[in-house]
């Protein structure tokens, strides 16, 4: 890694023009460590924007406030016209270029450097500088790590150090998965020195929910969540499936379901759990397992996704009642 943080420290040096670009459908650690690479490269008088594929979430918006950004489903022609001008291309929290969707024969075509930096097992070389940490909590933790080691942590100012937070605290489950070490602890600790209101990261994500998103909640687990544990599946396995007239009914937004699957994995004995969501390119599909059984190779190999071992994701463009039911099949043969 020292190698690349060398070459991507001359970059930084240099006169260039950044776009520092994360994933599809950001979450947390893709907003987080977005916003944080932005202040990060102003702090050091770097000329930098940011875009990303699609808005996030309502919650999540507030985070990319303090930074120049551009969203490709609001600004295609704008955003294109940023990708011929600039230099370098800072990829984050992704590792093949399909994970941005459409913009993915921008990056493609990127003339510049590409630079990734990324957590996700199985990195597709499609950059130039690849910095790829499949043991990492969080992209957040690793660009941490990186400013640590090119020994520029003074660029590490309080709104570097809020969005930093931000990606770590929502890619660890509020730092309780097996991915947290002591030097997440340390580096959080780092961040807190900064004068960080911690706890006002907390309540904006998490205390900030909408009634209907709430009752929508309450919905799945009363009368969509079908567990077979029980029944001939060799694998204890929770799932809640949600069609677009169920959606519509409590208001959906953006990002109402984050968290829902992870519901299913908090039950007793379930190994894993599953949310499927009509959506209007398709059926999302989010996996989440524990002790040993692992999910993303079944998203990838079957639902055109991927992800970590206990947390991904795909999509099926078969209905509802085949997409449960291919589900449910692939559960059957897999023994625990
Ligand atoms: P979620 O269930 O929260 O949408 O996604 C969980 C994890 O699965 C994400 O952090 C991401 O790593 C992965 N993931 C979700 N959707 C996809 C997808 O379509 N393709 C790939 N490769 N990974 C995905
Ligand atoms: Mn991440």
């Amino acid at each position: 890694m020292i190698n690349e943080l060398n070459q991507l420290k001359a970059l930084l040096e240099s006169p260039n023009r950044f776009i520092i670009l994360a994933h599809k459908s950001p979450d947390g650690d893709a907003v987080g460590s977005a916003a944080a690479f932005f202040h990060f490269l102003s702090n050091i008088s770097c000329d930098a924007q940011v875009v990303l594929p699609d808005l996030p979430s309502d919650t999540l918006l507030p985070f990319m406030a303090d930074t120049k950004c551009l969203y490709f489903t609001e600004n295609p022609g704008d955003v294109k016209t940023l990708f011929e001008e600039s230099s370098v291309l800072i990829c984050l929290d992704f590792n093949a270029s399909s994970r941005v969707g459409e913009m993915h024969s921008l990056v493609d075509g990127f003339k510049g450097v590409k630079v990734m930096i990324d957590h996700h097992p199985e990195p597709e070389p499609f950059s130039d500088i690849m910095i790829s940490d499949v043991t990492n909590s969080s992209t957040c933790q690793l660009i941490y790590e990186c400013i640590e080691l090119m020994q520029l942590t003074h660029a590490i100012d309080q709104h570097v150090a809020r969005s930093l937070y931000l990606g770590i605290m929502t890619d660890t489950g509020s730092f309780r998965f097996p991915s947290v070490s002591a030097k997440t602890h340390q580096i959080l600790a780092d961040l807190l020195h900064t004068g960080i209101a911690h706890w006002q990261i907390h309540q904006d994500v998490y205390d900030n929910n909408r009634i209907d998103q709430l009752q929508l909640r309450g919905y799945a687990i009363s009368e969509k969540l079908v567990l077979l544990n029980k029944l001939h599946t060799a694998l204890p396995v929770g799932y809640i499936s949600l069609t677009k007239e169920e959606l519509s009914r409590f208001n959906y937004k953006t990002g109402d379901t984050e968290g829902l699957v992870n519901v299913i994995l908090s039950l007793e004995g379930i190994k894993v759990g599953v949310l499927i969501q009509e959506k209007s390119d398709g059926i999302k599909l989010s996996f989440r397992s524990k002790d040993g059984v692992f999910v993303n190779e079944l998203a990838k190999q079957h639902f055109n996704g991927g992800g970590h071992k206990y947390a991904a994701g795909g999509i099926s463009f078969d209905s509802m009642e085949v997409t449960i039911s291919r589900i449910l099949s692939l559960f059957e043969t897999l023994t625990f």
